[in-house]
């Protein structure tokens, strides 16, 4: 080799050594970086659920991406004042607010490693490991749910991505194309999250037509509505293709009547999609069986770990009750992948999903599952339906209106007394949730119900238990001598 060449190759591999810490090296860094974890998980209990702050995360933009580094310490700086502090804490007790699961220590460990080891996930080929376990979750859930074994899934980012996967597949397993789409009907509620729409949109079928069906007092589809529109579609020569059901609806936690839904679907041959992202998990305990009966008739699901399976965001898991219906939807190749033999005994995610390459979610899932057992997941979840009626009953006692006994673990309720005007209770409302956010000890979020201002509090992060909801209930009662003396 000309000596200049070899002079330049040993310069850039000098200069690039940076990227390959040593061991003394990387221990000091985990170190540091596990520290500022540690630091931040004591921190939330008891802590804050939301910081509010005048300009959030500003300090981010002192430091430009340059040549040169800034070193750990002011890293460190970054990660605790930027990127930590401000706004929502879904990891914290008192986060009552959307929905979050609360990210399990395992699960953050399992990322490490699949991290560090950078196993591929995507093909069976060389991530043997990390696609039979994606694998056998995927079985694990499709038992779940009750789907017979010709079932299959995968392990998304999220249920917006599991959602956009199913619906695909829908299209595909009815036929649908763009010019079909004018004629073709989906139905669901305006309880419906927006990302079945937001599917449509990106699966190409923006122009099919929406049927709101309406809901009960529980917010829940009401069946024989849907029943009486999918029949006079019908009639009218137009093609009804899609039921997009909840279990577990974002704003009050709303199942709605699988059952008698399955039984429309049945009789009128549509695709029946159920959006399980919230309720799904609850199917580990008695309760949630009860409730979410007839999920097993559907033809898809999605469930979001990253939810009521407590694991960090980041996971999402579509279902087919049969796998056919994804691999026709996703399925196919490149010519640089042909070493890539598939194998008979293992389907491949990249096969039934939008995703080539994706990080292997199935540790975060799997490593606490085996390690504990499913039983502290059920406990965790009995005790958060537990908790929400619990809830309920004391927010009454307190003078609000409440919504209806919860399906699962949301309460909504409003403050509004006899004889005050829609208006003005909103605004009491309103000013309740900032209040309440000012505190920042807990947080609740709100949503609109029958054209109101409604708060809502969703008990779902597994490290909320009792305390959390006294204390809720305190800082409440605190706010609303506040907000309405
Ligand atoms: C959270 C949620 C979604 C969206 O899932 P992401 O994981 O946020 O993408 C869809 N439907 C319901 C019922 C949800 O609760």
């Amino acid at each position: 080799m000309p000596r200049d060449l070899s002079a330049l190759l040993r310069e850039l591999e000098a200069a690039s050594n940076p990227l390959d810490p040593g061991p003394d090296e990387r221990e000091a860094l985990r170190a540091a970086i596990v520290g500022v974890a540690e630091r931040y998980v004591r921190s939330l209990d008891p802590g804050v659920s939301f910081r509010a702050e005048e300009r959030p995360a500003i300090g981010l933009l002192d430091t430009p991406i340059a040549e040169e580094g800034i070193g750990l310490e002011a890293v460190i700086t970054h990660l605790e004042r930027d990127l930590l502090s401000p706004g929502g804490h879904p990891a914290a007790p008192g986060h009552l607010a959307y929905l979050s699961g609360g990210g399990i220590h395992h699960a953050a460990l399992a990322d490490f490693l699949a991290a560090m080891s950078n196993k591929y996930a995507g093909l069976f080929f060389t991530g043997p490991g990390p696609v039979r376990m994606e694998n056998l979750l995927v079985r694990w859930m499709g038992d779940l749910v009750g789907y017979p074994a010709n079932a299959g899934g995968t392990l998304a980012s999220g249920g917006s991505l599991a959602t956009f996967t199913a619906i695909v597949a829908a299209r595909d397993a009815h036929g649908l194309r763009g010019s079909d789409a004018v004629s073709s009907v989906v139905y669901l509620s305006g309880q419906t999250h927006h990302c079945v729409r937001k599917s449509l949109h990106l699966a190409g079928l923006a122009e099919a037509r929406v049927r709101e069906i309406p809901v009960d007092a529980h917010y829940r589809m009401d069946a024989e509505a849907l029943a009486r529109t999918v029949e006079e579609d019908r009639e009218a020569g137009l093609r009804p293709w899609l039921i997009a059901a909840t279990a577990g609806t974002i704003d009050t936690g709303a199942v709605d009547p699988l059952g008698a839904i399955a039984d429309v679907a049945g009789r009128e041959g549509c695709w029946l999609h159920v959006d399980a992202a919230y309720g799904g998990f609850f199917l580990l305990t008695d309760h949630g069986r009860e409730t979410l009966a007839g999920i097993e008739r559907s033809d898809s699901v999605v469930l979001d770990p990253h939810k009521s399976f407590f694991l960090p965001w980041g996971t999402g898991v579509v279902l087919a009750r049969d796998v056919r219906a994804l691999l026709d939807a996703h399925q196919l190749t490149g010519a640089y992948l042909q070493d890539a033999i598939p194998d008979p005994s293992e389907i491949s995610p990249a096969d039934v999903s939008p995703e080539l390459t994706k990080p292997i979610r199935a540790l975060r899932m799997w490593l606490p599952l085996v390690l504990l057992g499913v039983r502290p997941f059920r406990a965790a979840l009995e005790e958060k339906l537990v908790l929400a009626r619990l809830f309920r009953e004391r927010v009454r006692e307190l003078g609000f209106h409440v919504g209806p006994p919860p399906d699962l673990s949301t309460v909504t309720f409003r403050w509004a007394p006899e004889g005050m005007p829609g208006e003005d209770a909103d605004e009491v409302n309103r000013a309740l949730a900032e209040a309440v956010r000012r505190d920042g000890r807990v947080f609740f979020s709100s949503t609109q119900l029958d054209g109101r201002y409604t708060l809502r509090a969703a008990v779902l992060p597994f490290r909320t238990h009792l305390a959390a909801i006294e204390l809720a209930l305190e800082i409440l009662e605190e706010a609303l001598a506040e907000v309405t003396s």
